[in-house]
């Protein structure tokens, strides 16, 4: 029964004890597993239901250095991959159901397996919030979209909308004015939760107009969105708008139910760094979008990969030598 649960290609993993198990395979994941393999660490990548993470949903990225000519999302993660197993690393497409870490060596469990390791690194990231509006899924990375700083500039002289009232929507609305004709902000409520220095700088925007009271019931087009019926909650009237395209910035959710009670959190569920990656709990290490909700891109995740890794390296040669 588990079993089935598990992705088709993967085989089941004989080996059950590591140096450092890596939960999460985004470019934190990743990062960190061609760093710690590197350093001759016996590391388990679990690559979570959706291997590659968010890039998975986008189509070409722009903006990670190396690529001159950009690169699609899947394939930067299918070249991460290839080069995290070439390091070395074992990587199983299962899931992480379980974790243990009031104990060393900690454990996880899998859907089909239960693992050990001396260290473990979280790499869950985050998950932007859905509308859960008709046709969202349907157009998501067809002119629905999550990242305005990953996909903006491919909606260039369009009437883009913007859904949502805080500090991401407004930050996302100016930063689409560079490219769109117009961007609509579509809000729940008849005012904005954003600070007022982000909503000073909104209003000021000529480009930006605000639809208060409202809401997105449909997402509509054929390969790519054109129109978006829209509801006004006060009255209950429908309206339909051509759009370009959909920016959808109403929050995200760290992936970290799985460590609530385990690990520090704060009160929006991120993981609490205490000396660089390190968490509350020693062995235990953070890196990339789980505990970022600053940043959030694909390159900073990288980074804050790389870090863990080598934190990890040095905690495993000191509590060795003790
Ligand atoms: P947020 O502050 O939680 O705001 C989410 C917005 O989306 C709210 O306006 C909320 O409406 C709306 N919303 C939530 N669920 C919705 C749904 N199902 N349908 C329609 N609308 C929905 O999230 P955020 O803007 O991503 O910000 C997260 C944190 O990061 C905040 O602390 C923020 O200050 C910070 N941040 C700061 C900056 C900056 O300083 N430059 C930039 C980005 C983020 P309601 O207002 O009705 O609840």
């Amino acid at each position: 029964m588990q079993a089935e649960i598990r992705a088709e290609n993967n085989k089941p993993e004989t080996k059950k004890k590591f140096d450092v198990i890596i939960i999460g395979a985004g470019p934190s994941g990743y990062t960190a597993a061609i760093y710690t393999s590197r350093a001759k660490r016996d590391t388990l990548v679990i690559s979570g239901m959706l291997p590659g993470g968010q890039l998975m949903l986008t189509t070409e990225v722009e903006n990670y250095p190396g690529f001159s000519e950009g690169i699609l999302g899947p394939e930067l993660m299918t070249t991460m991959r290839k080069q995290t197993e070439r390091m070395g690393a074992t990587i199983i497409d299962d899931e992480a159901v379980n974790v243990d870490f009031r104990r060393k060596p900690f454990k996880v469990l899998t859907y089909s397996e239960e693992y050990e390791a001396d260290a473990v690194i979280i790499a869950t990231g985050a998950s932007p919030r859905k509308l859960g509006a008709k046709g969202e899924q349907e157009f998501s990375a067809k002119g629905v979209s999550y990242c305005a700083t990953c996909d903006g500039p491919f909606f260039k002289n369009q009437e883009i909308v913007v859904a949502g009232g805080g500090d991401s929507a407004m930050e996302e609305a100016i930063f689409l004015t560079k490219f769109a004709k117009n961007v609509h902000v579509i809000h729940r409520k008849d005012k904005l939760r954003a600070s007022k220095i982000m909503q000073d700088r909104a209003f000021e925007n000529n480009k930006i107009k605000f639809h208060w009271n409202s809401v997105i019931d449909e997402i509509k087009g054929s390969e790519k969105v054109n129109q978006i019926m829209i509801r006004d909650v006060t009255t209950n009237n429908q309206e339909t708008m051509d759009v370009g395209g959909l920016f959808v910035a109403i929050g995200h959710e760290p992936n970290t139910k799985l460590f609530k009670g385990q690990i520090e959190l704060d009160d929006q569920g991120y993981i609490v760094l205490k000396n660089h990656t390190h968490t509350n709990i020693d062995g235990i290490f953070a890196a990339g979008d789980v505990h970022d909700h600053r940043y959030r891109q694909a390159i900073t995740a990288a980074g804050f990969g790389c870090m863990a890794a080598i934190d990890v390296d040095k905690y495993l040669s000191e509590s060795r030598r003790k």
